[in-house]
């Protein structure tokens, strides 16, 4: 039998190295962070190991009381005593994000909207109002427009092209600001300082949906932001198989979501952790292909008369400032503002792409498209599209620009 001595060492010198590894590659660039991070010395194996725990044994029951004393004193030290505070898998993924995104932690989400709800179930409460940039995620339209008014919620929509109508809308029960940025369909990109110093002087909170950017391109936290949220199932993990959300704060929110993490019940899976981290390893690869192949379809589709493609590609254009302004980078998704009587000819120009599949969702490795009827929705307040104009939302995905370009063209010919 092996002596429980050795065991204890063994695991000890486990931790001890995968932790000095950690540390190692936090001085180097993302890139190479991203590739090195959360090795498996123990396993000898590249990545961690898919880790399945409801229960968490322990050695004595002294050792449980010590691990939750250690939970006390550094609760984002990877001390847990019940699988729904995650395993190892999970933990290993917190620490790269964390790193990632430059923050105090990383809560993980089973979808990305679970991360935009509890970034705002964290902080408000009834009575308070929130302000919301007009053009977000539909769910999150419904989530504070619709759902919120049952809890005594008010969301005020904010024109993300004049911050005017964000200052003169707080007021005393203001308690926090969300951000999306771009705007989801029609990417209007904010000054985000901006709305940082009016939040930081009325002591408000903020929070920044940050999945177009990921922290790759964009790091809110570093800005001022207290908490990011990224939709891991789209670029993070890249290839469309898997779901996921992060939440990333800074050390004054921490203590409000952890609270709220625990009574919400909200965990990824490890399996789904795994998935994530092994997307992750060419997140930067993947964004830096997915710019040049969107930057080359843009500057194509500009050419067409009845179209203005809603990218950050063009300079000069108050978008475009606003993107160099905060961005390193920019990513896949475009918006298409078409103009045209026909609308069902916008229908047949999606509906004979070959290379675009049609379905939600986006940031994996290939194209999609759909024509998004927004005007339908009927609740934005500031949307800039007269009668004529039509919005198709494309992903650029890894193929070829070349197929991609040829594929437009023989279809953009349908549109009347
Ligand atoms: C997809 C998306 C979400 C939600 O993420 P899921 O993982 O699909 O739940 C939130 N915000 C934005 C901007 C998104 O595109």
């Amino acid at each position: 039998m092996i002596s429980p001595i050795i065991i204890l060492l063994t695991y000890m010198w486990d931790i001890a190295l995968s932790y000095l590894v950690i540390k190692f590659f936090m001085n180097y660039s993302l890139k190479t962070f991203l590739k090195h991070t959360a090795k498996d010395f123990y396993n000898q194996s590249v990545n961690p190991p898919v880790v399945r725990a409801s229960t968490i044994l322990f050695k004595s029951l002294n050792d449980i009381r010590k691990t939750q004393k250690k939970h006390l004193k550094n609760p984002t030290g990877g001390h847990f005593d019940y699988g729904r505070q995650g395993t190892s898998t999970t933990h290993a993924l917190s620490k790269i994000l964390t790193k990632l995104e430059g923050s105090y932690h990383v809560f993980l989400t089973p979808t990305g909207f679970g991360s935009v709800f509890l970034a705002m179930f964290s902080v408000v409460r009834p009575g308070d109002e929130i302000l919301v940039s007009d053009p977000v995620y539909s769910p999150t339209r419904i989530l504070t427009q619709d759902f919120f008014k049952d809890f005594n919620i008010k969301a005020i929509f904010y024109n993300p092209r004049d911050l005017s109508t964000l200052k003169d809308n707080i007021t005393k029960k203001t308690k926090l600001i969300f951000v999306e940025n771009p705007g989801s369909n029609t990417f209007e990109f904010q000054d985000l300082s901006k709305i940082i110093s009016i939040a930081k002087k009325n002591k408000i909170f903020t929070a920044m949906d940050n999945t177009w950017g990921t922290p790759y391109f964009l790091k809110p936290i570093k800005l001022g932001f207290d908490m990011a949220i990224v939709s891991a199932t789209k670029y993070y993990s890249g290839h469309s198989d898997v779901m996921g959300g992060s939440l990333a704060v800074n050390k004054r929110v921490f203590k409000y979501v952890q609270i709220a993490e625990k009574i919400s019940g909200l965990r990824m899976g490890p399996d789904d952790a795994y998935l994530i981290i092994r997307g992750l390893r060419t997140l930067d690869t993947r964004l830096e292909r997915h710019e040049i192949n969107t930057k080359k379809i843009a500057s194509f589709l500009s050419k067409n008369k009845k179209i203005t493609v809603l990218y950050p590609y063009k300079k000069g254009t108050t978008d475009y400032k606003m993107w160099k302004k905060y961005y390193k980078g920019s990513s896949g998704l475009m918006g298409l503002k078409i103009k045209s009587k026909n609308i069902s000819s916008i229908d047949r120009f999606v509906n004979s792409l070959k290379l675009f599949g049609y379905g939600y969702s986006w940031g994996g490795f290939e194209s999609l498209a759909l024509h998004q009827k927004i005007k339908e929705q009927g609740k934005r307040k500031y949307l800039d599209l007269s009668k004529d104009e039509h919005i198709v939302r494309l992903h650029i995905g890894l193929e070829d620009p070349k197929d991609l370009i040829n594929d437009l063209k023989s279809s953009l010919k349908l549109i009347k």
